[in-house]
C-alpha cells in the first residue's frame, strides 16, 4: 500500500536491557511496522552499549525509521502501548520495564509539549542513538556529534 499523502518519517528509538533484550527488540520492531497509519520502513543493526549513569546488564539498542499518518501525540501513545505490552512479560511485580521506545525525530518538527520534546532532547548526547541512527540515516547526524560520543561503549551485534 503506498503512503498516505500525509505520511512523515519518524525515526524511533529502541532499547532493552532485561531479559531476551535481543528478542524484546526484535518483536517491537515488527511491532512498529503494524502500528495504524505507519510502516517501518527501516531499522538500523542492533547495538550492545553499556547502561549511561546507571548499573544493570547492557543494553540492546537499535533505531527505527517509520512512515506514518499519526500524529505526534498518537505514535507517542502507540508507543507506550508497546513498552506497557513488553512489561506484562516481566517476572515479577513492579520489575524495571524491559522496554524503552523514544521518539527521536518526526519530520522536521519541534515539539516541546509537557508530555513530548521532539527532538528528544538527550539523543545528542548517547551513542546508542547516534550510531543507529547514522546507519539508517546518516544525514541526519553530524561528524561533530558522533565524535562527543567516541568515548561511550557500544558495538555492533
Ligand atoms: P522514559 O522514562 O524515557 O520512558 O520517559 C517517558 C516520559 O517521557 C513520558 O512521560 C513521555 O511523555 C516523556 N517524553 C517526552 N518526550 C518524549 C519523547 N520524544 N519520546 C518519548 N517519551 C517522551
Amino acid at each position: 500500500m503506498p503512503d498516505a499523502p500525509s505520511a512523515v518519517q519518524a525515526f524511533v528509538g529502541l532499547g532493552a536491557n532485561l531479559g531476551d533484550a535481543q528478542a524484546a527488540v526484535q518483536r517491537s520492531l515488527q511491532a512498529l511496522d503494524r502500528l495504524p497509519q505507519t510502516r517501518l520502513a527501516a531499522r538500523s543493526s542492533l547495538y550492545r552499549s553499556a547502561p549511561v549513569d546507571a548499573g544493570g546488564p547492557d543494553y540492546v539498542n537499535a533505531v527505527a525509521e517509520l512512515r506514518t499518518a499519526l500524529p505526534p501525540e498518537a505514535l507517542l501513545a502507540e508507543l507506550q502501548r508497546l513498552e506497557q505490552a513488553e512489561g506484562r512479560e516481566r517476572p515479577y511485580r513492579n520489575a524495571p520495564r524491559t522496554l524503552d521506545l523514544d521518539l527521536l525525530l518526526y519530520g522536521d518538527a519541534q515539539i516541546a509539549t509537557p508530555a513530548l520534546t521532539v527532538p528528544h532532547p538527550r539523543m545528542a548526547a548517547r551513542a546508542f542513538v547516534l550510531l543507529p541512527l547514522a546507519e539508517i540515516a546518516p544525514q541526519r547526524v553530524t561528524p561533530g556529534q558522533l565524535r562527543a560520543v567516541a568515548d561511550q561503549a557500544i558495538q555492533r551485534i
